[in-house]
């Protein structure tokens, strides 16, 4: 019986050593995908901004004239290396988020400035779709702390996925508004919307809900996620979407201000 019973001990402690060991190499496994993530990401960058700013060059005319043709051609050159510049962005802040390397830098300001801002930065690529911006401000200002690239960035990419996926004549809201814990921000789109079975998942890194019509506008399935990083581990706030399929979408992000020390009180309505 004492023999038996030490065998199975020894059994046990070598499937534990077993276990533990490759644990040991998925976590190193883990480290080298992470370490391989930062660096194709932040390698992939010097080529492209080569690539970048010989097409700016042809595009402003400083090295001469060009026909219809060969501006269409520089303009689809300088389309899609914003667009990979885009997706490596992604690709650097998923590998800060995974190592916990994303850093905030906290200022005083102003959200609906923030709000009037990156509206008027976005005011051409709806024109160009076709697609209505409205900014609904309900307050005059939002006095806050926050990380103001970071959230612009959140509000950028809300925007920018409200456009993607809105057709011609659509409409986009960006609205600001007080509530009791802080402020609220909404990005509400006139666009196909989503079944309720996907509303956690798209926040998921590499998430994208499988249907032709949003597979074919392309982008990494990154955005969300880092738009969630930014408002819960940045500012504590919370992110989430309200939307039925073929009535559009409101995504919502709600940035505490009381129960959040970081964050100065906002003025009290006025
Ligand atoms: P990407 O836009 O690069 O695919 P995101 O993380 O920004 O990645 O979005 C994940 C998915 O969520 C999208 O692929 C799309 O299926 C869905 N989605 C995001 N925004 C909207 C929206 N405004 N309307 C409908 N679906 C959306």
């Amino acid at each position: 019986l004492m023999s038996r019973w030490v065998g199975s001990t020894l059994e046990r402690q070598d499937a534990l050593n077993r276990l533990e060991e490759a644990c040991r190499q998925l976590k190193e496994v883990n480290r080298l995908k992470d370490e391989f993530l930062a660096t194709v990401s932040h390698e992939f960058r010097t080529p492209l901004t080569a690539i970048k700013a010989a097409a700016w060059i042809l595009e402003q005319r400083l090295e001469g004239e060009l026909n219809a043709s060969q501006q269409g051609i520089v303009s689809i050159v300088i389309t899609h290396a914003d667009h990979l510049h885009r997706m490596i962005n992604d690709l650097l802040d998923l590998s800060k988020m995974e190592s916990g390397e994303m850093r905030y830098k906290h200022a005083e300001g102003d959200l609906a400035r923030l709000a009037r801002e990156v509206s008027i930065s976005l005011s051409q690529l709806y024109a160009e779709k076709d697609i209505e911006l409205a900014l609904e401000l309900r307050v005059e200002s939002a006095p806050a702390t926050f990380d103001h690239d970071r959230l612009r960035q959140v509000l950028l990419n809300l925007l920018a996925n409200a456009a993607k996926f809105t057709s011609r004549g659509g409409k986009v809201t960006l609205r600001l508004l007080r509530e009791a814990a802080g402020v609220r921000l909404e990005v509400e789109d006139t666009g196909i919307g989503l079944a309720s079975e996907h509303f956690e998942k798209i926040f998921q890194k590499f998430y994208q809900v499988d249907g032709s019509s949003t597979r074919s506008v392309g982008g990494t399935g990154l955005g969300l996620a880092i738009c969630k990083a930014i408002v819960e581990e940045g500012h504590h706030g919370r992110i989430w979407v309200e939307s039925a399929v073929g009535e559009g979408s409101i995504f919502i992000v709600t940035l505490p201000t009381a129960s959040n020390p970081e964050l100065t009180a906002l003025d009290s309505p006025s």
